[in-house]
């Protein structure tokens, strides 16, 4: 970059979109200033994976991350269960008709989120609490508990409570009264490169493999539910992970600490103000289904990375609101379909009625043909753009 003057960035949230849009700004020769308002909890090693498809993790690379680095465990099928089928006869199956290419990549959170770290070194972190945020001319200026002030070309803010700071915007969101419980199964030694996905009466139960001996689950269950009560009782929970995966795990063990998140759908109308972009899952919070919550995102960086390339070669500022609104043309109508593409998708598999059973089981027999199967292992890798 020929800029000579560097411009300064503050990046609101130390989550993974946080670090990763701050390991991209950084390439592209900008301060940038990391300000993180909570606490992490202390000593805790999360056990939550990731699915990052083979386009998003091709992202992660052009935004300088090694693959090897953070161990990813290449998926080559994915295999999909309308039901509770005992005799584990899938519904349908994807993976790529020419076997090149992976179909996905499961990732450990904490082993991505490390490595990204690793790479920020020159940033400037900030552990302070914000009081608030005003406009200042060509600059934006926060002012945090302290007193202290700072001024900045841009903020991109990735934290919820940095909403209530930046804006009043009302967020288009619903709770799911669902629950995603995660943690690890531990089976014989086997080839474990596919994932499997049970679409169960109280919600979807995936296998994730992370090893030939190791297995993530995330399981999305309604709230109250018997599948939750099996869900938090370990014996219970082992019983039934052993009988669902006969015929494909020998399941030894699964770890008893459990990881939950609530489920709720929020989509964000207005993604950029003056000097201003929110980014994550503040703009486009879904259901865990499809494994495509942070794909999205890393998409977006990317289009936010490729058109500030282009800017500030040309010495535009980066916070000038023409880049700002071209990069939410660029993603706000297109995240906005996707993501209520999951949501029907949600719902389509949570009916019990008859009818949308048949059409389930149609549409499974229809994905299964290698035109469609193709064009949905697209649409999964690269997202929905227009
Ligand atoms: C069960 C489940 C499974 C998922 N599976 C996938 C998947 O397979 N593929 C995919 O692409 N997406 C998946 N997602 C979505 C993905 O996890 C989110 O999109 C991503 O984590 C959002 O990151 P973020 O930085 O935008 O938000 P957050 O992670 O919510 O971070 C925002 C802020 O929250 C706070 N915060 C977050 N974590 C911590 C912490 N540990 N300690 C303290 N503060 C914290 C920080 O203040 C941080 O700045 C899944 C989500 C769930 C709930």
């Amino acid at each position: 970059m020929k800029n000579l003057i560097k411009q300064k960035v503050a990046v609101l949230g130390s989550g993974l979109t946080g670090k990763a849009i701050a390991m991209a700004l950084l390439d592209l020769n900008i301060d940038v200033d990391l300000i993180e308002q909570t606490s992490p909890p202390k000593n805790f090693k999360s056990n939550v994976t990731l699915s990052i498809s083979d386009a998003s993790l091709k992202i992660l690379q052009s935004l300088g991350m090694k693959k090897n680095k953070f161990n990813s465990w290449p998926l080559q099928k994915i295999i999909l269960f309308d039901g509770l089928t005992k005799e584990a006869k899938p519904d349908t199956e994807f993976y790529n008709i020419d076997n090149k290419k992976f179909l996905s990549h499961i990732v450990k959170r904490n082993v991505l989120e490390k490595e990204i770290s690793n790479k920020l070194k020159k940033v400037k972190f900030i552990k302070k609490k914000i009081l608030s945020i005003e406009g200042k001319g060509f600059l934006k200026k926060i002012i945090f508990q302290n007193k202290k002030t700072s001024e900045y070309n841009l903020i991109i803010a990735t934290q919820f409570s940095n909403l209530k700071l930046l804006s009043n915007e009302k967020k288009l969101n619903w709770d799911y009264s669902e629950t995603a419980y995660t943690f690890v199964i531990h089976h014989k030694k086997l080839t474990n490169n596919c994932a499997r996905q049970f679409f169960l009466k109280d919600g979807p139960l995936a296998f994730l493999p992370i090893s030939n001996t190791h297995t993530s689950i995330v399981w999305s269950v309604k709230n109250k539910s018997d599948a939750e009560k099996i869900v938090l009782n370990y014996e219970a929970r082992l019983n039934f992970l052993k009988m669902i995966s006969v015929g494909f795990y020998e399941v030894i063990g699964c770890t008893n600490k459990l990881e939950k998140f609530d489920l709720t759908f929020a989509f964000l109308r207005r993604t950029v103000l003056s000097r201003v972009i929110f980014m994550g899952d503040i703009t486009h919070k879904i259901h865990p289904i499809a494994g495509q919550g942070w794909n999205m995102t890393l998409r977006d960086i990317n289009i936010l990375v490729s058109i500030l390339k282009e800017k500030l070669n040309k010495g535009y500022d980066i916070g000038d609101l023409g880049i700002l609104k071209e990069y939410e043309k660029k993603t706000k109508a297109s995240n906005l379909l996707f993501a209520m593409s999951i949501d029907l998708i949600r719902k389509a598999f949570r009916s019990q009625s008859p009818a949308i059973s048949k059409l389930r089981k149609k549409s499974f027999s229809i994905a299964s043909q290698p035109t469609v199967m193709n064009k949905i292992i697209d649409l999964a890798d690269k997202g929905l753009r227009f």
